[in-house]
């Protein structure tokens, strides 16, 4: 679904990320670990094109998104995208947070994005929060209408960057629930964790990342247990 192919990134002269190839089955979770500064987010943001590759190729369902010929918007379409900071506009209701993209850019008609949201509402277990602001709402609460605004584009694939490092501890069990779901039923997904216990368990593939590249990829049950880098031994002795 997803082929990353010797991408490079730099900033100016700062090389942060190093030709990284990397491939994306569909219907794949892929949970992306590594320190912090080593390039996750990054990278992250180059297969949506939020950052511009300053080499190599990144094809999404067979189209080179590099290629000026690609419809960008098109594609952007096809992955949603949920951050750290949840990045609700204040001033809109949850369901308004979620029928607005629809509404404006897939040309549903506000009845048509309107059933869609609370039904994405209700599957982030939000039922009865359709009409409240974002201020009204738990940090948690906001994550889950966050991942609900990504799934009413119908993307094809899910990428998440720590969506739960701004949480209070006692709420990213919910956040984490909500996505477990979501691969449950096939989602493809592509998410940047702290949480190794999340992704041992519900990752098909984890790919460690220090210093901008690859170093490691594995099946969750072999990289934690028995990881094979120096790199990527120290970073777990670390954190697990
Ligand atoms: P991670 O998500 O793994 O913490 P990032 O992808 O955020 O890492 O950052 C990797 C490196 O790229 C860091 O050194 C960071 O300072 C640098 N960087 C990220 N975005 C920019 C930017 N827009 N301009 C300059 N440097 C950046
Ligand atoms: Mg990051």
């Amino acid at each position: 679904m997803i082929t990353v192919k010797r991408l490079s990134k730099s900033f100016g002269d700062h090389e942060v990320l190093k030709n990284i190839s990397i491939q994306v089955e569909r219907q794949e979770v892929v949970c992306i670990i590594g320190p912090s500064g080593s390039g996750k987010s990054t990278l992250l943001r180059c297969l949506n094109l939020m950052e511009t590759p300053t080499s190599g190729d990144v094809w999404v369902e067979g189209e080179n998104l590099l290629d000026p010929r690609t419809d960008i918007n098109k594609f952007r379409r096809k992955m949603g995208m949920v951050f750290q900071q949840f990045n609700l506009f204040p001033h809109m209701t949850a369901l308004e947070n979620i029928t607005l993209a629809p509404t404006k850019l897939n040309r549903k008609s506000k009845t048509e994005s309107g059933i869609l949201a609370r039904e994405l509402l209700k599957k982030v277990g939000l039922t009865d929060k359709a009409d409240a602001y974002p201020r009204s709402l738990s940090g948690g609460q906001q994550q889950r209408v966050a991942i609900a605004r990504a799934l009413a584009m119908e993307p094809h694939v899910m990428l998440f960057d720590e969506p739960t490092s701004a949480l209070d501890p006692e709420m990213v069990g919910e956040v984490l629930q909500v996505m477990r779901q979501l691969a449950k039923e096939g989602m493809t997904m592509i998410i940047v964790t702290h949480e190794m216990g999340f992704a041992r368990e519900v990752a098909d593939r984890v790919i460690f990342m220090d210093n901008g590249m690859v170093v490691e990829e594995g099946k969750p049950g072999e990289m934690f247990v028995s990881p094979q880098n120096e790199r990527t031994k120290l970073f777990l002795s670390k954190v697990l």
